[in-house]
């Protein structure tokens, strides 16, 4: 960092950030109190207080952020272009510059602001904030190339329009609460809700006696059972998710990404589900840009993938020989960090028509760099994370076996980093983000990476590097 003659004392400027906007010149400061936007002349929007030395300082509020972008247009949240992309998540709010590195020689569209209802209700942040540190910290790195906003998983529509007027371009519809557990239910009592369905005639005419030839799939034929239970199981989620859409077409009609989330489901999607899922959709006029399936075997949070590589590889080959005939649309990998045996899957059956949300494995990386650098702080964090599994697992998938974790008093400070290696752990230490990040130890722990910023952000830049070599949009090296 530099420092600038109009600057008080004890001010230092990220040289990356500076830019000129008509006359002003702007950069990203850093002084006592943390970061601001500077500002050598007035620009409409930005507030900030006036310096004696000419010039403006700014806060980095979100009325701040919204005006930059409108000065600065590769900073506004923007829709998907055609291509691969990758969802960044953020718990912390100080991850997107070491984000943005990761990008360098990548051929990927970043989504920099992904956080969903429940994430933010776990850390106590907002769609805000989120999009907030997410344009602050690409104009910190002098970052260019555009990115996209994911309000993720939202469960109601006025989530949905809240994010919408924020300025988020990706809206993820998570339709669960109005899925039916068909799974639970009996052959008799499958047979009568399908005959009570309204639109049930209408339905039989469209699916049932027909061969629907999907290339590179093959045939797909519903049987009256399966029409029946997908039917039961996803009416009420078709018009969730429809009611969702045309809400934010109401809003944004200039066009949003609207994705399909049934990941959190109890089955795996099957190839009739989906057919049958995103084939109403469109009868509803929905346009999606991604759909989410849950996949056979199990993807646990922030571990690699456990279960069938096989079976992963023949999952989304169906997947997308669907998504090209109803779509094109991408295939939405979520709970996607740290999936290293699947990436390469992905970069080879995904055609280009993928995307991945990652989230917990920033912040395991931003844990690493406490476990380093204040480990006294990385023992806390990990007693607190330990204290609260019980609770904080409740709304995960998760084959953690606590009696495999190392007991934290007999490893050296040397040793800490291997609880973020040995998987039990990692899963502990990741699930218990929303108590560390709402308690004490979160403001000590934001601290520290403050303090050791530019060990944080390569760290994030390697390790989310990783992600993308693996999947075959960055080159090694
Ligand atoms: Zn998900």
């Amino acid at each position: 960092m530099v420092s600038w003659d109009e600057l008080p004392e004890g001010f230092r400027v990220y040289g990356r950030s500076v830019r000129e906007v008509g006359e002003a010149t702007l950069a990203l400061v850093r002084g006592p109190e943390g970061k601001m936007l500077f500002l050598s002349h007035a620009l409409p929007g930005l507030v900030g207080e006036e310096l004696p030395g000419g010039g403006y300082l700014c806060p980095l509020s979100f009325e701040n952020a919204r005006a930059l972008a409108e000065h600065v247009s590769e900073l506004r949240p923007r829709r998907l272009p055609e291509g691969p992309s990758f969802g960044f998540g953020d718990r912390i709010g100080l991850a997107t510059p070491g984000h943005v590195r990761s990008l360098s020689g990548a051929d990927v569209f970043p989504i920099l602001a992904q956080q969903s209802v429940r994430e933010n209700s776990r850390t106590g942040r907002s769609f805000e904030e989120v999009l907030t540190s997410a344009i602050f910290g690409a104009f910190e790195e002098g970052y260019t190339g555009g990115f996209g906003a994911d309000a993720d998983h939202l469960k109601s529509v006025e989530d949905a329009l809240a994010a919408a007027e924020l300025g988020y371009t990706f809206f993820t519809c998570d339709p669960s609460d109005h899925v039916v557990a068909i799974e639970r239910l009996s052959e008799e009592e499958v047979g009568r809700r399908f005959v009570d369905l309204p639109h049930r005639e209408d339905l039989e005419r469209e699916y049932l006696g027909k061969n629907i030839q999907i290339k590179g799939l093959g045939r797909l034929r519903f049987s009256e059972r399966e029409l029946a239970a997908a039917a039961i199981k996803y009416s009420r989620a078709i018009e969730f998710a429809a009611e969702m859409y045309h809400a934010l077409r109401e809003v944004l009609p200039g066009g949003f990404d609207f994705e399909l989330s049934v990941d959190e489901a109890i089955t795996p999607t099957t190839p009739l589900e989906h057919f049958f899922v995103v084939s109403e959709l469109a009868r509803r006029d929905v346009e999606l840009a991604s759909l989410a399936p849950r996949f056979g075997g199990a993807m646990e949070k922030a571990v690699d993938y456990r279960g069938s590589v096989e079976v992963f590889r023949r999952d989304l080959r169906a997947h997308v020989a669907i998504a090209k005939m109803l779509g094109p649309y991408r295939i939405s990998l979520h709970s996607g960090s740290d999936k290293f045996s699947l990436y390469p899957v992905l970069a080879r059956e995904g055609e280009g028509m993928w995307h991945v949300k990652t989230a917990g494995t920033s912040y395991l990386v931003a844990l690493e760099v406490v476990a380093r650098h204040a480990p006294n702080l990385f023992r806390e964090i990990a007693e607190l994370s330990l204290a609260r599994f019980a609770e904080d697992r409740a709304t995960y998938h998760l084959s953690t076996d606590l009696s495999r974790i190392p007991e934290l008093a007999r490893l050296s400070d040397e040793e800490l980093p291997k609880l973020l290696a040995q998987e039990d752990s990692r899963q502990v230490l990741h699930v218990a983000f929303g108590s560390v990040l709402k308690s004490l130890l979160g403001e000590e722990l934001r601290r520290v990476l403050v303090e050791h910023e530019e060990a944080h952000y390569e760290a994030l830049a390697q390790h989310l590097g990783r992600h993308l070599v693996a999947l075959g949009v960055k080159d090694d090296g």
